[in-house]
């Protein structure tokens, strides 16, 4: 018996990443995923790959009428919708007096109103079956900030803030909402943030010593999306290798 049996999510940002690991382990155990992305290809693979418990549909998440759209055909397939993980997101690095409005917004668009539109567009059919969780992903950039992410760490702190309102405002419709707070993850996101350092030397400074791996977000948005955690909402899950426990000095 899986976990989720019976259960039927949607992962923004799913196509490659942390939010293909949560794909993937969610129809592992047990449940139907729509795979909701702007890269068609990408998620049309990941979907095809899966087999009859997954199906692509095209999401731009600051797109409001593509919410509807992709919330629509997601209970049309599957016959409802049980847990969204909002977690497309999107970095580039820039220093504050370097940033546009519109390179501003542009980060702010997919990172917070995106999770907000998403959050909007689930609770009619989530509230109608009392039942749903929701799974926002924010970062340890939105619990310190970090010089050169202005929008993206003003995004992630913002993360943090939907949660707990949703949280408080849905718990009476039978609707959890919770935050996963990940630290480094070896990602494309990672990868491509042109960023000029040793990524994998830099992590070795962590208690756990290295980058963490999709899959170990992924078994924390199981857990989330399961009546595992029936009894949290309102709440932030850390996975970060011990990145915001604390500094070290040569002993
Ligand atoms: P990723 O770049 O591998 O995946 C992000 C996905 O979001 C991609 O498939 C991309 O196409 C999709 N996306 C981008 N803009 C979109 C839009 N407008 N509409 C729909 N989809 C869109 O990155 P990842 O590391 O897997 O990131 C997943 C989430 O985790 C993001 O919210 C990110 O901010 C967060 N996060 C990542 C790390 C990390 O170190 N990788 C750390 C903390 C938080």
């Amino acid at each position: 018996m899986g976990r989720l049996d019976d259960r039927v999510a949607l992962i923004s940002g799913a196509a490659r990443g942390q939010g293909e690991a949560e794909a993937r382990a969610f129809v592992d155990e047990g449940a139907s995923v729509a795979v909701a992305d702007i890269l068609d290809d990408e998620g049309e693979a990941l979907a095809g790959e899966l087999g009859e418990h997954a199906a692509f549909f095209h999401l731009d998440v600051t797109d409001e009428e593509q919410w509807s759209a992709a919330v629509a055909a997601t209970v049309d397939r599957f016959g409802g919708l049980d847990i969204l993980v909002n977690n497309a997101g999107i970095l580039r690095f820039s220093a504050i007096r370097d940033t546009s409005l519109d390179d501003y917004m542009r980060i702010i668009n997919v990172n917070q109103v995106g999770v907000f539109l998403g959050m909007r567009a689930v609770i009619p059919t989530m509230a109608e079956r009392h039942r749903g969780s929701i799974i926002n992903v924010s970062s340890t950039e939105g619990m310190a900030g970090l010089a050169g992410l202005v929008a993206y760490s003003s995004a992630k702190w913002a993360v943090r803030g939907l949660s707990k309102v949703g949280a408080m405002e849905l718990g009476s419709d039978g609707i959890r909402v919770n935050t996963i707070v990940p630290g480094g993850v070896e990602t494309p996101l990672v990868q491509s943030a042109g960023i000029d350092m040793d990524i994998s030397g830099w992590f070795k400074q962590l208690p756990l010593g290295r980058i963490g791996k999709p899959a170990e977000i992924a078994a924390l948005a199981v857990f989330l999306a399961s009546d595992e955690s029936s009894y949290c909402t309102g709440a932030e899950f850390v996975a970060d290798g011990g990145l915001t426990a604390g500094f070290s000095v040569d002993m």
